[in-house]
């Protein structure tokens, strides 16, 4: 760049330069040879006029006109001019460079013609006689007012021309060491211009090159000192720009990455532009995998495939719900530049759990209804039944009373089962932690279920271990834990079967464990039994709410411990919970 502005700037100044020198050195030696030939022709008049003067005797006398011949040639030797005397009608009497004799008639010569006409004349001209170009000055020679003769001095040019060539020499290499003189300056003048250009191509090219820190010093306030400010200016803004979009970027990828909806962005023919990793696990593909390629290889899907081609052909949102990659979603596609259906933004909602829960809500409350109908039916008809004179026969009513009292507790039971997992529901459940020993607490359960083990038959056994240590629990609901494990332990058990409680211990968890001889349960049921309302026995043969192991999962997650299962149709089943040593801020 430097070297084309040089010579942008060297050119026009070389070519001023010729130009300008060119013209003066015209004139000059124009004028200067017009000097030198006025001061040559006042020279040779003066000349001319001594010379007249000189021969005036020899032209007067006929007799001496043979004599001027050899006078030209005395004062030729003498001035150095060329001397020629000629009569009125233009006859050659003597010349100092030719022999008169053959040369021809002057009549007619300019010099000779002005000289007759005005006393004197002057010429400049090539000389055939003497191959020179001369300059020829004429005057009369007078004697007593008559004129007798013309006598004539010539000089050649040479010796102007001569101080004329030199002028111009002069004046030509004044032009080519002030051409250099300028090349000089130009060079100067382009790199103090071009220096702070150069620095602001080489922030450019950094800048270009992804370095936004580039700032040029600034030396000066002209229109370059600008420039570079405002190209200070813009490299500050564009580096604050960029560190927004970084931040924005960096944000959105942080809220891509953490939306539990599944997101999609693909271009005007349906090409995928970006991912995030919820729709990335729903579907199970990664993104730079398919980046770029057509969305329907990464969805498999040709449902969702037709609402983005609506979106895309319309222009306006498209929502619809369907069971895509085994789940139940919501699927929203919604035009990136509306109108223009450029690109489109895929959402997917997965209501899975949502219509799991809004089934099970549905299932809990048929089967409240149900499981309270059925214990408020049965004391209703006992009391009816009493009413209608069973009252009356002491034994009957204390039975029907004692059946009245059970169908109560169930409906009790129920109940606070219902209280207790709204509490939980609501984050309204919290803990009141008392120091316990657990082997205790099993005792005391074992103790209070043993009557209905009894009726099942079932046996309840223990095995504690000794030194259990005591810890700090909710011993009320850890009491209630250990009762819906004993009661799920002899509810699901066969007559004559076994129940072992046991306990024991390590330096992190006190581990707690129910198993029964009952009829176990499948390998379908088993991920679901810990989930609120989930009855493997479907027909609710044995009562329950399906509630009991929810609330003892929320329970013993609540202590910092853990609940778990392991089955086996028709052998038996033991759950097992942990309960931490060092309660921690729990
Ligand atoms: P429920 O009130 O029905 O007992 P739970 O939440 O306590 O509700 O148990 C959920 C389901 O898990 C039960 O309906 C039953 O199918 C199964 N279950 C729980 N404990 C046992 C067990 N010891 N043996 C076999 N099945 C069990």
């Amino acid at each position: 760049m430097s070297r084309s502005i040089y010579w942008k700037i060297t050119i026009p100044l070389i070519v001023m330069v010729l130009l300008a020198m060119g013209f003066l050195g015209f004139f000059m030696a124009d004028s200067s040879r017009n000097t030198q030939l006025n001061h040559l022709n006042a020279q040779l008049v003066n000349e001319a006029k001594l010379v007249a003067d000189i021969s005036t005797t020899d032209f007067a006398d006929p007799a001496l006109q043979t004599n001027l011949n050899a006078l030209t040639k005395t004062i030729s030797d003498e001035i150095g001019t060329r001397i020629t005397f000629i009569i009125p009608d233009g006859t050659v009497l003597g010349d100092s460079d030719q022999d008169p004799s053959t040369m021809e008639n002057h009549s007619t010569r300019p010099e000779v013609i002005a000289a007759l006409a005005t006393g004197e004349g002057q010429a400049t001209r090539y000389s055939a006689t003497l191959h020179k170009d001369m300059m020829y000055v004429a005057v009369l020679v007078k004697n007593q007012g008559q004129t007798i003769g013309i006598a004539r001095v010539a000089l050649p040019l040479t010796a102007v021309d001569a101080s004329i060539n030199s002028q111009i020499r002069g004046i030509i290499s004044g032009t080519v060491i002030t051409a250099l003189l300028f090349v000089l300056a130009a060079a100067l003048i382009t790199r103090m211009i071009t220096r702070p250009v150069r620095q602001i191509t080489k922030a450019a090219e950094g800048i270009a090159a992804g370095k936004l820190d580039q700032q040029i010093p600034i030396r000066t306030y002209d229109e370059i000192g600008r420039l570079g400010h405002v190209f200070n200016d813009m490299s500050q803004n564009l580096k604050m720009t960029m560190a927004a979009i970084v931040d924005e970027r960096s944000n959105l990828a942080t809220v891509l990455a953490n939306l539990t909806d599944g997101v999609v962005m693909t271009d005007a023919e349906e090409k995928i532009l970006l991912t995030n990793p919820a729709v990335e696990r729903l579907y199970n593909f990664k993104e730079k995998d398919f980046i770029g390629r057509p969305l329907i290889e990464a969805v498999h899907d040709y449902e969702i495939d037709e609402v983005v081609k609506k979106c895309l052909s319309t222009g306006r949102e498209q929502t619809v719900q369907l069971e895509s990659a085994g789940r139940f979603l919501r699927v929203v596609a919604v035009p990136i530049t509306p109108g223009h259906s450029s690109a489109t933004l895929i959402l997917f909602q997965d209501l899975t759990e949502m219509r799991n829960l809004q089934t099970m809500r549905r299932e809990l409350i048929g089967n409240i209804s149900h499981d309270l109908r059925t214990p408020i039916a049965g004391i209703k008809a006992m009391v009816e039944t009493l009413q209608d004179g069973a009252l009356n026969d002491k034994d009957a009513a204390n039975d029907f009373l004692t059946r009245i009292d059970g169908e109560v507790d169930r409906l009790t039971q129920m109940v606070t089962e219902l209280t207790e997992l709204s509490h939980i529901e609501t984050g309204k459940a919290e803990l009141r932690r008392i120091p316990t020993n657990v082997n205790l607490l099993i005792e005391e359960v074992a103790a209070q279920m043993d009557p209905l083990a009894a009726g099942r038959p079932v046996t309840i056994i223990t095995d504690l271990s000794p030194n259990l240590p005591v810890i700090k629990v909710d011993r009320d609901r850890i009491r209630q834990t250990l009762i819906n494990l004993v009661h799920n332990a002899i509810k699901f058990n066969n007559p004559g079967g076994k129940i072992v409680i046991s306990t024991k211990y390590d330096v992190e968890f006190v581990t707690v464990s129910v198993s029964d001889t009952g009829m176990g349960i499948s390998k379908e049921d088993l991920p679901h039994i810990f989930e609120r309302f989930y009855k493997a026995d479907k027909a609710r043969s044995r009562g329950g709410s399906g509630l009991g192991l929810a609330i003892a999962k929320h329970t013993v997650q609540a202590h910092g411990g853990n609940i778990s299962v392991k089955s086996e149709e028709g052998k038996g089943s033991t759950l097992t919970f942990t309960l931490p040593l060092n309660t921690g801020n729990k």
